[in-house]
This record gives structure tokens, sequence and C-alpha cells, in this order.
């Protein structure tokens, strides 16, 4: 499986616990959104594996979104994955939304989604912009009353078992089909200690238990993925014999890619980028396809290790050791990749962010 990340429009927020290095950008010309779109189509047309693309970080907010929507849905070779993750606020800033939103679903694109991380203020001051809760709620109802659906990812920290009676409120107005539970693992890129402050405990998921209960979770399952997703839990795992090598070795399956706004093509996801193989219009498909057929795999943030600067496993478990054991990260890989990170390891992932981005 190939996955190309398009990224057309930067994004309105600047989340702290972002991975995809979202935040403000300069937008892709539409002419170059839809000259991308055909070239991914013509390099998938010469690749053997299955290859998909995504509009992110916050394409609604692309004055010309209609026509890439519409190139989006019209590829031969490459399937366009609609994920429909958005803030909400660049669709709820437009004028022509209605027509923008019709656009998305006369193709079929039908089902939408929001993150919320808490109450209003909290939501604001970990995605890093005012007003941005409302905007979220504000996009749910939109089109919740335009026949959509509506999906809500609660992006679970350590303030959740005291913003309840909020988050149920806020739930309660959206009625949404469907709610995930989520944890935002860390990465080991730049922007990956900011969301640390936030980082909730498996005694937060214990607390949270009757409320997990409520919105018709497995509550016994949710602590559970919580203790198996603490900095404990991976320590006494790699004590007990799963090397780190081993872990670095294991097979990934699937490769990431990414198109900045100046349609430049990388190695990596948006974020986790490694190569840059050149301007996506210029370049001749056949050539790139066997290309990035060659490279390995990238599925995970493993790949962007270099496997001899991989301390060995016993320093490792003593820097997990230094950190809160009942921490919780979101899988036990990333708890390895904060224990890496305490040992300052480095990775072969290239800094694109702007100096903006950067402050
Ligand atoms: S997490 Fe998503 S919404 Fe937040 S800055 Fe990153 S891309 Fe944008």
């Amino acid at each position: 499986m190939i996955n190309f990340d398009l990224l057309v429009a930067g994004c309105d927020t600047r989340c702290k616990h972002c991975y995809v290095n979202g935040g403000p950008l300069p937008r892709m010309k539409g002419d170059d959104a839809v000259l991308c779109i055909e070239r991914l189509d013509a390099i998938a047309a010469n690749l053997l594996d299955e290859a998909y693309f995504t509009l992110d970080h916050e394409p609604m907010g692309h004055p010309e979104i209609g026509r890439v929507i519409d190139a989006a849905a019209d590829t031969k070779h490459i399937r366009y994955h609609h994920h429909g993750m958005t803030t909400g606020v660049g669709l709820m800033r437009r004028d022509d939304r209605e027509a923008v939103l019709d656009r998305y679903l006369s193709h079929g694109f039908d089902s939408f989604g929001i993150t919320i991380h808490g109450g209003e203020a909290l939501h604001d001051e970990i995605v890093r912009r005012k007003g941005a809760f409302s905007a979220s709620v504000a996009f749910g109802e939109f089109v919740k009353t335009r026949g959509a659906e509506l999906e809500v990812s609660l992006m679970v920290n350590r303030f959740f078992p005291e913003q309840r009676e909020e988050i149920s409120a806020t739930l309660d107005r959206l009625n949404p089909d469907f709610v995930y539970i989520a944890l935002p693992i860390f990465t080991p890129h730049k922007n990956g200690m900011d969301y640390e402050p936030y980082r909730m405990s498996i005694r937060d998921a214990e607390v949270l238990g009757e409320w997990f209960r409520a919105l018709r979770k497995d509550d016994a399952e949710l602590i559970e993925r919580a203790r198996e997703s603490s900095v404990g839990f991976a320590a006494e795992k790699l004590q007990n014999g799963r090397g780190l090598k081993i872990l670095f070795s294991e097979p990934q399956g699937e490769k990431y890619l990414a198109v900045h706004p100046d349609c430049l093509l990388y190695m990596g996801n948006s974020g986790a980028e490694t190569d840059c193989l050149g301007d996506l219009r210029d370049l001749d498909p056949e050539a790139a396809a066997k290309r990035i057929s060659e490279a390995p795999d990238n599925r995970d943030y493993g790949a962007f290790y270099d496997q001899s600067v991989l301390p060995e496993t016993e320093r490792l478990i003593e820097a997990l050791k230094t950190l809160p054991q009942e921490t919780v990260y979101g899988d036990e890989p990333s708890v390895i990749y904060r224990g890496l990170a305490a040992l300052n390891v480095p990775t072969r992932i290239l800094d694109l962010r702007s100096e903006q981005q950067r402050q």
C-alpha cells in the first residue's frame, strides 16, 4: 500500500500534538493541485502496489477546493481517501460554505469529523487558536443540518476527568453519529514534546471509566489499552526480552509520501520527510514509480532511525525509568520513541517547518 499526502492549504490551527507539521503554510495554486493529482494518477499507473492519496491539512480552506475535489474524485489508478477530519475553521469562515459542502456530497464524500480536546478554553489552548472550539462545533452542527455524517474524535488528556460535564454537554449538542476515543502518539519529530504536559495517566483512564461506559465504550478494554500504552508497561516488556533491534526490524508493509504546497514530493509522511524526489509536476511517472517502489517501507516512525545509532536496550530501559511510569502514550512504539528522545537519539527526519511554525 502506498499513500500520498497532498498538502494544498496549510492549517488554521497549530495543535500541540500535531505530528504532520500542520499550521499556516502557503497554499498550493489551484492549477498545481489539479496537475499534481493527475501526476499522482500517472505514477500510480506504473506502481504494482495499491496507491491512494489524501488531501490534508485543511483543504476546505483552499479558495478553489471545489475543482480540487472534482479532480480527486476523477482519478483512474489512484484512489482518493476522504477522511473528512477538519478543524471546521476553513469552511465556517467561507461565504460559499454550502456550495463547498454540496461539492463534497455530490461525490459521495458525506462523512466528516472533528476533534474535541476538552472544554472551550482547553481546546483552544491545545490547538493554539482562539475561537477554534466554536468553529469546530459550528461545523459539526452545519454538516448535520445538511444530512452528512458527523464523527467526533475525543482526544483524551489529563484534564478530561475535571471537564467531563462540559465535554458531555458538547456531545449532547452535536449528537454525533460516532464518537472515537483517541490518544496522540509521541513522534520523534520537532513538535513531539509540546503535548507532554497534557498526557493522561492510567489513573485518569480509571477515573473516566464510568464516563466511558456512558459513551457506550468498553471501559475495561480502554483502561487495559491505557495500561498497555504506559511507560512502565513498555519498559517491563523490553526488560522481558523484546529487543530494540528486533522491534525496529519488523516489516512495515506500507509506504508514506508527502506532496508539499510547492509541489515537491518527499518520501515520508508530512512532518516526517526524509528524501526529496523532486517537483511532482516535472517527474517522469515511470522513473518516479520505480524509485518509490525500490524505497524501503516507512509506515511507522521506526523507519526514520538508522539502526546503527540505536542504543543498547538496557540504556533505553534506564531512560524510560526516568519518565513517569503511568503516563500513557497511545501505543507501545511511541513510548519507545519517547525514550529515545530522552536519550537524544537522532532521526533522519527533515525539519521543513517555516519560521512561523517554529515559534
Ligand atoms: S493536528 Fe491536524 S488540525 Fe492540528 S495543526 Fe496538525 S494538521 Fe492541523
